[in-house]
């Protein structure tokens, strides 16, 4: 009896210690080289199912993570007709949260679905309605969605998400809420995610700075994750910085630079508590855009930048595609 109660106690403890949630980097870019374009695998750690943010590359990101065994301890039944790719397409992953309907946020869902199996699209009202008419339609691609032109194949659901509503992700052990960000003009998204631990983990679309998209969007974000942080509940922000320093405010369409995230990271800090507040938050940098120009290596400048100007103490990491991390 008392062997019991205190492997029990050991269990809950190590539970305690343990990272949150496990994310498999799927697509790391922000363009322009398809077959790594923006996607993510996330679960909380106890679990084995996942939800994908965004979905820019599905398949060849499997393809890819397999290769560098990312999946290494999920037990794939040797029984499947499917691939493993198969299986954890079809069997692991329960749903897809779109932060906006961009092709580099959603493509791979797209070309995936003729062989996918029933799942759930999960974003803003606007996102969803933009999924449905702009490629579910039987003009771009046959209509899997339960609305929208023509007949609706229905293989996918569409679910509202709000800022206010914690909605649970189905067959997984995470909720979600989603919050807007600005985005050149269109909406995009921040989603905050919950396991049954209360530990809180923030995704977000493609945003522009509330300084230069003339929006508070952000700031209104940064307030609701100060709590968190003040809880010790965040453990970790996702968060874009497509381009370098180097690019001018009027030429980011809606995107980031390391000055201007630093920028919101400060306002966040303030938020939080001031100064020392953010200090070991992990800050994993998506979105980087893929060069073309032969002499230039956006991430290892935006790495570069990032890190010389981090008076804040965060953990700044750099996915590559097919890399499992936890946070
Ligand atoms: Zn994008
Ligand atoms: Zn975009």
């Amino acid at each position: 009896m008392f062997k019991k109660s205190l492997l029990v106690l050991l269990c809950s403890f190590s539970a305690y210690a343990q990272a949150g949630f496990e994310v498999i980097t799927l697509g790391s870019k922000g363009g322009i080289q398809d077959g790594n374009l923006t996607a993510f695998l996330l679960k909380d750690s106890r679990d084995t199912n996942y939800v994908t943010l965004d979905a820019g590359t599905v398949v060849n990101g499997l393809i890819v993570a397999e290769e560098k065994q990312a999946f290494k301890d999920l037990d794939i039944p040797t029984n499947s007709p499917y691939t493993n790719v198969g299986y954890i397409l079809r069997e692991k992953i329960k749903g897809y949260l779109i932060s906006h309907a961009h092709l580099d946020h959603l493509a791979g869902m797209i070309i995936a679905s003729p062989d996918d199996s029933h799942k759930y699209i999960y974003s803003l009202p606007s996102v969803n309605e933009t999924i449905a008419k702009t490629y579910f339609n039987w003009q771009a691609w046959p209509n899997f969605g339960n609305k929208g032109q023509g007949y609706q194949l229905g293989k996918y659901q569409y679910r509202d998400l709000s800022a206010q509503t914690w909605l649970p992700i189905k067959d997984t052990s995470l909720k979600v809420k989603a919050l807007p960000l600005s985005h050149a003009g269109i909406e995009s998204s921040a989603f905050i995610i919950k396991n049954n631990q209360q530990q809180v983990m923030v995704y977000l679309g493609d945003t522009g700075a509330d300084s230069v998209e003339q929006s508070d969007h952000l700031n209104s974000l940064w307030s609701t994750l100060a709590p968190y942080i003040k809880n010790k509940q965040l453990k970790g922000i996702m968060i874009e910085t497509s381009f370098t320093n180097k690019v001018p405010e009027r030429s980011l369409y809606g995107h980031l630079t390391p000055k201007l995230l630093l920028e919101e990271l400060a306002i966040l800090e303030y938020k939080a508590g001031g100064k020392g507040s953010l200090t070991g938050l992990p800050i994993v940098i998506t979105h980087i855009k893929y060069s073309l120009l032969k002499d230039i290596n956006p991430q290892a400048i935006i790495k570069q930048q990032l890190i010389a100007a981090n008076t804040f103490g965060v953990n700044f990491h750099f996915p590559a595609q097919g890399e499992r991390f936890s946070l």
